[in-house]
């Protein structure tokens, strides 16, 4: 019997950890598929504070980690399969290796890039098509590359882009960024990068590799094929919940809902970061909330016992 069960190893998670192992509850972080969550393939992150020059996802998670493991948090790199929420707590939670039990649960799955859902895009997976510029944008060096969306990632990880493809067009559906100003300065200032505005992209073309996308211009309907090597697809992300669909309250988009507390709908279960956060999505304010459902986490315990 675990006390504390912390599902999910990005800023979130591992901040609850820090704060639960520092109250001595020895808590159990079962990792996910990627260890470090979202931001483990992010670039560069410049806004997190306390590095003025900035850092890498990498390094923030891997620093994260050994902090709260200094203090005796415990990490299982396994995916969780199964959660029980039923009796209440304990709540059961079945990984491909354990079968585990926890006094308090602690949910921080994080979310999952979203795909566009056009044809070419999955069967071009892994062959150009790709979700992840820290991954694979090496492999694109001289070459030209497609960024869909215009939100900070699609800013931030085309600009990364522009270290190794000669060329990163940015097709965003309306005419203006959603990035922050301070991304979209550096943006619109470098020469590699260049914007076709008002357009989706309707298929990623390609026989076995990626050869361009189809685009369909929405104001004047006309439709034209882009040579590219590569499609880094950037266009927002859904919350990591298939597990807990009917057992915990979510909002229309599959985001948990919390209370003051971080508490779910489910006495002794928490939940911190992007899961339970539509707004922010912030490496910051998922520090935040990790901090406070670790805190509460250990609070409930304490009262009940
Ligand atoms: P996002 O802010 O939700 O942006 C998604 C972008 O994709 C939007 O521009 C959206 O268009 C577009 N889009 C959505 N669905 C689409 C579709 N089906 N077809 C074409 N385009 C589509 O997502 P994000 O950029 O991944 O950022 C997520 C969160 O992380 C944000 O809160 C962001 O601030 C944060 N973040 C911050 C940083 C940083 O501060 N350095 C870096 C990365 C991410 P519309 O604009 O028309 O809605």
């Amino acid at each position: 019997m675990e006390r504390v069960i912390i599902i999910g190893s990005g800023p979130a998670g591992l901040t609850a950890a820090l704060y639960t192992a520092r109250a001595g509850l020895s808590p159990l972080v079962i990792s996910g598929n990627q260890l470090g969550g979202q931001v483990s393939i992010t670039s560069e992150v410049e806004n997190y504070p306390g590095f003025p020059q900035g850092t890498t996802g990498p390094e923030l998670v891997e620093l994260m980690q050994k902090q709260a493991e200094r203090f005796g948090a415990r990490l299982l790199i396994d995916e969780v399969t199964e959660i029980d929420l039923r009796q209440g707590s304990p709540f059961r939670v079945k990984t491909y290796a354990e079968d585990l039990q926890a006094e308090v649960l602690l949910v921080a799955t994080g979310a999952s890039p979203r795909r566009l859902g056009v044809p070419g895009e999955s069967e071009l997976i892994g062959r150009g098509v790709s979700f992840c510029a820290t991954c694979d944008g090496f492999f694109f060096r001289n070459k030209q590359v497609v960024v869909v969306g215009g939100g900070d990632s699609a800013a931030e990880e085309g600009l990364f882009l522009t270290r190794f493809a000669d060329g990163v067009r940015v097709v965003h559906r309306r005419d203006q960024l959603r990035a922050g100003e301070a991304l979209k300065r550096r943006a619109f200032a470098n020469e590699k990068m260049s914007f076709i505005w008002d357009t989706v992209v309707e298929q990623v073309l390609g026989d076995g590799k990626v050869e361009g996308v189809r685009l369909r211009n929405l104001k004047t309907e006309q439709v034209s094929d882009l040579p590219a090597d590569g499609v880094f697809i950037y266009v927002g992300h859904d919350p990591n919940t298939e597990l807990l669909r009917g057992q915990l309250a979510m909002d229309d988009h599959g985001y948990l809902t919390t209370d003051r507390r971080m508490m779910t709908s489910v006495e002794g279960v928490f939940a911190a970061g992007e899961v339970q956060d539509p707004i922010y999505r912030q490496v910051a304010s998922s520090v935040g909330q990790g901090c406070a459902a670790g805190m509460m986490a250990e609070r409930w315990l304490a009262e009940r016992s």
